[in-house]
């Protein structure tokens, strides 16, 4: 993984926090809502297809959110950088659906 030391981590997927029952009959949380435990946060993300889950670790959830944003950051550049690259090859891309002109 050298290639990428210094660049930053990035993670795709969303952070959550939830709330939990844990299964036990005789818990409080099986019935008051406001007895579920935690709040928890939780990493989902989809890796080759498949959706996956995971309990964040309090300690973790900074860092976890901040890779979250550069890997949004990263997919933004990348988005423009994709449209940039086709009107250098294809030109100005024109714009549609201008108010009072049709197109055809
Ligand atoms: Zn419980």
């Amino acid at each position: 993984m050298d290639q990428f030391a210094g660049l930053g981590l990035i993670c795709s997927g969303t952070l959550l926090k939830r709330t939990k029952t844990c299964g036990k009959p005789h818990c409080r949380c099986a019935r008051d809502p406001k007895a579920r435990h935690g709040p928890y946060h939780e990493w989902s993300w989809r890796e080759e297809g498949r959706l996956r889950h995971k309990i964040v670790p309090p300690e973790k959830v900074d860092l976890l959110r901040e890779a979250i944003r550069n890997y949004r950051t990263v997919q933004e550049l990348l988005g423009r950088w994709e449209r940039e690259s086709a009107s250098i090859i294809f030109g100005e891309p024109e714009r549609k659906s201008q108010p009072g002109k049709k197109m055809n």
